[in-house]
């Protein structure tokens, strides 16, 4: 829980404002080595934070009993989650950190929501922490810079240390071993990003040291690698596909059917939300501004960052290169979905499985909650996207909680992806530890 007592004013001043006093500050799952390191990210400053326990059969239950159904998918969960941790933790001892944003889709009511939906059921006194990239996130106060640069570090270690777990887990000779190993690394790089009272620099050498640590591990997995399994690559809605309990875990059934997944990350949004504010500054014609210089900056020690990180796996993700910059995704969108009048995941799901393709990517899967308005789009979209790419397989998959059949698809959606495989032009790199190398 939060300290008792803080003797740092700064700290104390965004414990009293958020009313976080005794509690814990939990975060939704999105996905749990994310939302984990988020919280080491939190907890840097001297505020306890956790991710939510694993959902299960009560989070849709609570989640129901407070929705209409009109809601999105990813909603309810957070929803019931937030309930059920009440329940088990009691509502005296938590908080819940849930960000906003503006833009088209629903996530912008989820705050207002889910803050009005507690207060029926009497929780007026749980307190909801919420941040926005509009403000520049001020709310959090005098933290607001070192906690986003620390939060910035955790995005791009849960990527890192994702990327690492779907390339080896389908090739082990021992099931579990690499979830064993990658839970490992998630508490050894999340120690690392939680030290509290160091400096940025000490930090981001804690961090890497922890990286490099985690490539080791990794590298001592027992695995016995395979060309034919298809790479799959993974895009759609960010939270239904990061969220194993929201698509059923629908990596796993891919690779316990053969396959091989490369999801999309989480780092291209975060991206994509700096590329959409300074297009938004360049239209209001707010070029030369503070806000702009210091939207300049921020990118620039964001590259920095990223580049140290990824660094200590140099070498490792041979044929999984990210672009190298989202403007490219968002390029490659363009056909189909301008970027200048379509916004969101619907852009980047497209941009990224051209992009995947031209990677050798045999397949993909879009993720969608029932009813959004992203897999809808894109689901238009992919009929033509698929003529251009030479006839990649690309099939939207959508949850809402009750699937069925789920394993008999992937298992039909792998069987045209083999096919396609077989007979594609577009050549896969395939790292030298493939061959034995
Ligand atoms: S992207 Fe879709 S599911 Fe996600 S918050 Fe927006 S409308 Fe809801």
């Amino acid at each position: 829980m939060s300290e008792a007592t803080t003797t740092d004013p700064k700290l104390q001043k965004l414990i009293d404002a958020f009313g976080l006093q005794g509690r814990t500050l939990y975060l939704p799952q999105m996905p749990y080595g994310g939302s984990y390191l988020l919280a080491a990210a939190i907890r840097s400053i001297g505020v306890e934070a956790a991710t939510t326990t694993d959902s299960d059969a009560r989070t849709l239950e609570l989640g129901g009993k407070v929705t209409s159904g009109d809601e999105c998918y990813p909603q309810k969960i957070t929803m019931g989650d937030f309930l059920r941790i009440i329940e088990d933790e009691g509502r005296d001892n938590v908080a819940f950190l849930m960000p906003t944003a503006n833009g088209p889709c629903r996530f912008g009511q989820y705050l207002t929501l889910i803050r009005s939906k507690l207060d029926e059921l009497g929780y007026e006194d749980v307190p909801i922490m919420t941040i926005t990239s509009n403000d520049g996130y001020s709310s959090i106060g005098e933290y607001s810079q070192s906690l986003i640069r620390t939060a910035w570090r955790a995005v791009i270690c849960q990527d890192i240390l994702m990327k690492a777990l779907l390339k080896t887990r389908p090739y082990e000779l021992e099931r579990g071993a690499t979830d064993a190993v990658y839970q490992e690394s998630l508490e050894d790089v999340g120690e690392a990003i939680s030290a509290v009272k160091v400096s940025d620099k000490e930090r981001l050498a804690r961090t890497r040291d922890a990286l490099t640590r985690s490539r080791e591990r990794f590298g001592r997995v027992p695995v016995r690698y395979d060309r034919t399994r298809p790479l799959i690559g993974v895009v759609g809605e960010i939270f239904c596909r990061h969220n194993t309990f929201s698509n059923f875990d629908l990596v796993r059934l891919v690779e316990e059917q053969g396959g091989e997944c490369w999801l999309a990350d989480i780092g291209e949004w975060v991206w994509y939300v700096d590329d959409e504010h300074r297009r938004r500054l360049l239209d209001q014609g707010r070029r030369y501004t503070g806000e702009n210089l210091g939207r300049y900056i921020r990118t620039k020690v964001m590259h920095s960052d990223e580049k140290a990180l990824y660094g200590t796996w140099e070498g490792e993700f041979i044929g999984y290169e990210e672009p190298h910059s989202v403007r490219e995704v968002l390029e490659l969108s363009k056909p189909y979905l301008p970027y200048t009048g379509a916004l969101g995941e619907m852009v980047l799901s497209t941009g990224k499985s051209i992009y995947m393709h031209k990677k050798g990517a045999d397949g993909i899967i879009d993720i969608s909650p029932f009813t959004c308005m992203n897999g809808i789009v894109t689901e238009a979209i992919y009929p033509s996207v698929q003529r251009a790419l030479d006839g990649m397989p690309i099939r939207v998959f959508y949850f809402d909680g009750t699937q069925s059949d789920l394993e008999r698809d992937i298992g039909i959606f792998l069987e045209l992806t083999r096919t396609y495989q077989r007979r594609k032009k577009t050549v896969r790199r395939y790292p030298a530890y493939f061959d034995g190398e």
